[in-house]
């Protein structure tokens, strides 16, 4: 989280002021979603939102509940009978990680689902080619998971499927690395997220749909989970995640004063850079993944000396470089350098790893 935003949360706790800065005499946790106040912070998140993220007009943003892995069962309740009316639908999947893995896994409970490409057999290290994709034709979406958070795979660029010759609807989980960079909409028919990597706390679910893809949910699916009746009601069928939604309004407030997309873009470009060149630097450290597919925010790396591990993660801590452990289906480290990060966390840690290997290598 970015420092001034939980700066800016505390003071305005107790009294919330508004843009005027005329207190309302409250905190925003004890508005009514319905309340004046709060739909002025909500129409203001989503307002920014749209202008970070370039979201085109005939995009509804949908400010949900249940994170990445509810939207693993809500996306194909909503998607998967776009072709195949209310009977039982299909997709496709493309395997690139462990993300990918569980979101095709949790669809076919709704859908045939289909696996289009894995890199499975390679330990997830790289991207299949699109071209290499094997696209069925019954499925309704192909889903991707565009940065995979734990093997550390990014896709550079999104499929373009119709040049592939597929009428499938493109769906991106961008959870862990939304509002990173720009994204091309043209390609895209769904894109969801939780917010807690990038945007804000944990509990609210972000979900950017083209409107055509409103209204053919499967009989089956919740009303609160129905798309069109979560965008027909401003997000406000249930009550939204409001403190969420208040405090991701506060960091897209502070990703405009960075200068947007583009600007988050070339800081992460450089951050990744310092952090990979130095990884390659030695034959102390290493990463397996292939240079087209590495992701900006989420770098693992192994130490080739694995019995190193823990004294590296001791040293790290006393320097006040927290949460390197990398995660337990992978093992060694992993930086998770998301927007927040500044570029001298990065330098801090690159210094921190040189020295490492000054006195263990
Ligand atoms: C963290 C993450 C999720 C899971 O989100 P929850 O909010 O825990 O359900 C899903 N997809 C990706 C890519 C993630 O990084």
């Amino acid at each position: 989280m970015p420092a001034e935003v939980l700066e800016q949360a505390a003071a305005e706790m107790l009294n919330w002021p508004d843009a005027q800065g005329r207190l309302s005499g409250m905190g925003v946790m004890e508005m009514s979603h319905r309340g004046k106040e709060f739909l002025s912070i909500y129409e203001a998140a989503e307002a920014d939102l749209r202008e970070l993220l370039a979201v085109p007009a005939n995009f509804k943003i949908l400010f949900m509940q249940g994170g990445g892995l509810a939207e693993n069962a809500i996306v194909p309740l909503n998607l998967s009978g776009l072709r195949a009316g209310n009977g039982h639908g299909a997709a496709d999947f493309v395997l690139t990680g462990s993300w990918s893995e569980k979101s095709f896994k949790e669809a076919g409970k709704y859908c045939s689902n289909h696996i289009a490409a894995s890199s499975k057999a390679d330990g997830f290290t790289a991207i299949p080619p699109a071209a290499s994709w094997e696209l069925h034709d019954d499925a309704s979406y192909v889903h991707i998971c565009s940065n995979e958070t734990i093997h550390g795979i990014e896709f550079q660029s999104l499929p373009d499927l119709k040049a592939l010759g597929s009428k499938a609807e493109l769906v991106i989980d961008f959870s862990s690395h939304v509002a990173s960079r720009p994204v091309d909409w043209s390609r895209v028919g769904l894109a969801f997220g939780g917010a807690q990597k990038n945007l804000g706390p944990a509990g609210l679910t972000l979900v950017v749909v083209r409107e055509d893809l409103l209204g053919h949910a499967l009989s089956i699916c919740p009303s609160a989970f129905d798309y069109k009746t979560v965008a027909d009601n401003g997000s406000m069928y249930n009550t939204p995640p409001t403190y969420s939604i208040y405090i991701a309004g506060l960091v897209f407030k502070w990703l405009k004063r960075q200068g947007g997309m583009a600007a988050m873009e070339a800081r992460n470009i450089a951050k990744a850079e310092l952090l990979y060149g130095a990884i390659d630097a030695t034959g102390f450290y290493m990463n397996g993944v292939a240079r087209n597919a590495r992701s900006r925010m989420n770098v693992p790396f192994f130490l080739r000396n694995e019995g190193l591990n823990e004294a590296f993660l001791a040293g790290a801590k006393e320097a006040g470089l927290l949460q390197l452990k990398g995660h337990k289906s992978v093992g060694g480290m992993r930086a998770s350098i998301y927007n927040a990060i500044p570029l001298a966390g990065v330098q801090a840690l690159v210094q921190y790893m040189q020295e490492f290997e000054r006195t263990h290598g």
